[in-house]
Parts: C-alpha cells; structure tokens; sequence
C-alpha cells in the first residue's frame, strides 16, 4: 500500500497521533528517507537512490513506503468486524427456466 508521502512531502519524523507503534514508525520514516535520492538526484530523469544506489525508486523505499502507508491507513480505516458481515443469500435458482418448463408441460406427448 502506498503511503501519502513523497519527495516533497516526506513522513514526520514524529509518528502521526493516529499511528498505532510510533517507536516502529520512528523506524520507518528513518529508513524512508535514507532510500531516497539525493538532493541533487532528484530531479534527475533516472534518479537513483542515495542509500543503496538503486534506481529510485528502490525495492527498500518501496518496502517501507508501503509499511508506512500501511501504518497510516490502518488507523484511519479500521477493517470492518468479520462477524458483522453480511452473505447476501442466495438467490433461488430455478434448474429449468419457467418458459421452457412450460413448453415442456403443453408438448404433445
Ligand atoms: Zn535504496
């Protein structure tokens, strides 16, 4: 899951009020930053990262981008409780359609 954040608008070094395991997006955020392009790399057309040297960007950006994200979407869209959801039943299925059960019914025998 991508996070909201990008290159112009990077993750707060302190974690959001929302965030569940601020120690674990202190983490985070750190290692987000490290994986990004330098300053002068980043306008660049095949920028690459700083950190590890990958194009940007990097399988480990990607990796924590996704973790942060998760962290952030986790406490603003709570999953909905298993037990409350709702299996629509079944719709009656008729093994012959009624038209053809009808002609079958008026044919001569
Ligand atoms: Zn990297």
């Amino acid at each position: 899951m991508r996070s909201p954040y990008t290159l112009d608008n990077p993750p707060p070094d302190e974690p959001p009020s929302e965030v569940l395991v601020p120690s674990l997006w202190r983490v985070q955020a750190r290692w987000w930053k490290r994986h990004t392009p330098a300053l002068d790399q980043q306008s660049a057309k095949h920028p690459v990262c700083r950190h590890c040297g990958q194009s940007w960007p990097c399988h480990s950006w990607a990796c924590w981008d996704g973790q942060l994200g998760q962290a952030v979407h986790q406490s603003q869209a709570p999953e909905p409780d298993a037990g409350e959801t709702r299996v629509n039943p079944a719709p009656p299925t008729r093994a012959v359609p009624l038209g053809a059960a009808l002609t079958a019914g008026l044919a001569p025998t």
